[in-house]
């Protein structure tokens, strides 16, 4: 969970409580170290202060937006509705009002954890001839049984193509979902990368099964 927050005491009270129930919290006070950690650590949540000292919080929720579908919740001083209207628009899921009741508070954000589980799909994505089983909340793959390591950028990398079975993904969203936001046009990175992923994964790397090229355009995942 992604805590964006510049009032050092409120991001303090936050990240207690948070911690205290079990989350796994990161800390950003502005909006670039927002966007940043956004992009390295794929939180399942963003708590979101509109008011930052570099971009304004509706930046942030744009930046995100580009690439990710993570729950937003507007955590503002900010009361006019204008603020709270536009923060929708961009795609915020919600919006909490300050000074907030944390309970209130815990309470909408385990709602929108609960909304997104739907999409992250089965936890487990196995091939359809049982050869390789991707275990996404384990953050494990394994082949013919056996555990498979991958680095970080090959797990995204797999992550992002196996939620998305059978959907082709065009390039440049693939790279602004495994590398972040500011890429797009590195499609030798993806090369590189598809290829080591086909030769832990595919039983023959030169003819893949799994991990499809749509020519020209990006990546088909085909368990
Ligand atoms: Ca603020």
């Amino acid at each position: 969970m992604l805590v964006v927050e510049d009032d050092a005491q409120i991001a303090r009270a936050l990240l207690v409580n948070l911690r205290a129930r079990g989350y796994r919290t990161y800390h950003a006070a502005d909006g670039r170290h927002a966007l940043q950690l956004a992009a390295d650590e794929h939180p399942d949540l963003v708590l979101l202060d509109l008011g930052l000292p570099d971009l304004d919080g509706s930046e942030v929720i744009d930046g995100i937006r580009g690439w990710s579908t993570v729950p937003i919740i507007v955590v503002s001083a900010r009361h006019e509705s204008h603020s709270k209207v536009d923060a929708l628009d961009r795609g915020a899921d919600d919006f909490v009002t300050k000074p907030f009741a944390m309970d209130e508070l815990l309470a909408r954000l385990r709602a929108a954890l609960r909304r997104n589980a739907p999409e992250t799909g089965h936890a487990v994505v196995v091939t359809g001839d049982q050869r390789v089983r991707i275990d996404l909340s384990a953050r494990s793959v394994s082949v013919d049984g056996e555990l498979v390591r991958l680095t970080r950028l090959e797990w995204r990398l797999l992550e992002a193509l196996a939620r998305a079975p059978h959907r082709l993904i065009g390039r440049s969203e693939l790279l602004r979902t495994v590398w972040g936001p500011e890429y797009g046009e590195e499609s030798n990175y993806l090369r590189v990368y598809i290829s080591q992923l086909r030769t832990k994964l595919e039983a023959d790397p030169a003819n893949p099964e799994y991990i499809r090229t749509e020519l020209g355009m990006g990546y088909r995942f085909t368990p």
